[in-house]
C-alpha cells in the first residue's frame, strides 16, 4: 500500500501530538512534532539570550542556526545539539517565546528543509501550523484541528499536573489565546486551513473518539 503524507495542523493545546501520534503509531509511521522544533530553537534563544520578553535579537538568531541542531530520539524525545530538552520545552517560559521565535522567516525557512527531508519518502504523520498549508501542500490527507480555548486551556493544565510539572490555568489561557493570535496574524506562513483540509473541532470528543474518526479518514484516503 501506498505510504502517504499525513499533515495535522491547528490550533495550541488542541490535542494535534496526541492524534498524530497515535495514528502514526497504529499504521507505523514516522511522527514528527515541529512544535516541538520551533520550541528548542526558544529554548536555545533564551538561554544565549537571544530573546528578551518578546523582542529578539534577530541578527543573532539567525547567524546562530548553523550552530543549531534539532532531531528526535528513538522515544520521540526532542533533542537540541545532544541534549534531551523535552522536559525544559514544554514549560510556560519557553511557550511564552516560541512565537516570537517562530515569526522569524530564516527560522521558518531553516525549519520548513528540516522537515521536508524527514518527510521525502512519505509514510509520516506531522503536526504544525503550517505543515498542510507550507511544509506538504500535495500531502494526501490535511486534518485542521480546533477546539474551545477554555477546554485546550484544561487538558493542557491537566498535562503539566500529571507530568508533575508548575501550572496555572489562567497564565496557560492567556498564553494559549496569545500564541493563537500571534500564530494568526505573522507575515509568514500564518496559522490558516488549507482549503482541502478536513476540520475537526474536537470540544466535546474523547481521545478514543477522535483517534477513531481520524483512522476512519487515513483508510478512506489509502484505499482512494
Ligand atoms: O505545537 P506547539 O504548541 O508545541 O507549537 C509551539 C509554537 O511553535 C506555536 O505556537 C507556533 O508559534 C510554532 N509553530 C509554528 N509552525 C509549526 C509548528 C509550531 O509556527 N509548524
Amino acid at each position: 500500500m501506498k505510504r502517504i503524507t499525513v499533515a495535522v495542523d491547528g490550533y495550541s493545546s488542541c490535542g494535534k501530538s496526541t492524534m498524530a501520534k497515535t495514528l502514526a503509531r497504529s499504521v507505523g509511521y514516522i511522527y514528527v512534532d515541529t512544535g516541538a522544533m520551533y520550541r528548542a530553537i526558544a529554548l536555545y534563544a533564551i538561554r544565549t539570550n537571544l530573546i528578551k520578553g518578546n523582542i529578539v535579537d534577530k541578527k543573532g538568531l539567525i547567524e546562530s542556526l548553523k550552530n543549531i541542531t534539532v532531531s528526535f530520539s528513538q522515544d520521540g524525545s526532542t533533542i537540541l545539539n545532544g541534549e534531551n530538552v523535552e522536559k525544559d520545552i514544554r514549560g510556560l517560559q519557553v511557550s511564552q517565546s516560541v512565537s516570537y521565535i517562530s515569526a522569524v522567516p530564516e527560522v521558518r525557512s531553516h525549519l520548513v528543509s528540516l522537515q521536508r527531508q524527514l518527510g521525502k519518502n512519505g509514510g509520516i504523520v506531522m503536526d504544525g501550523r503550517d505543515i498542510g498549508t507550507v511544509v506538504f501542500p500535495n500531502a494526501e490527507l490535511k486534518i485542521f484541528v480546533t477546539a474551545d480555548a477554555a477546554v485546550r486551556a484544561t487538558r493542557r493544565y491537566d498535562e503539566l499536573k500529571t507530568k508533575g510539572q508548575e501550572a496555572d490555568y489562567n497564565d496557560i489561557l492567556e498564553n494559549i489565546r496569545q500564541r493563537d493570535h500571534l500564530d494568526e496574524t505573522r507575515e509568514v506562513s500564518p496559522l490558516r486551513k488549507a482549503p482541502d483540509a478536513i476540520l475537526l473541532d474536537n470540544s466535546n470528543l474523547t481521545k478514543d473518539e477522535q483517534n477513531k474518526w481520524v483512522m476512519e479518514k487515513f483508510v478512506e484516503v489509502c484505499q482512494n
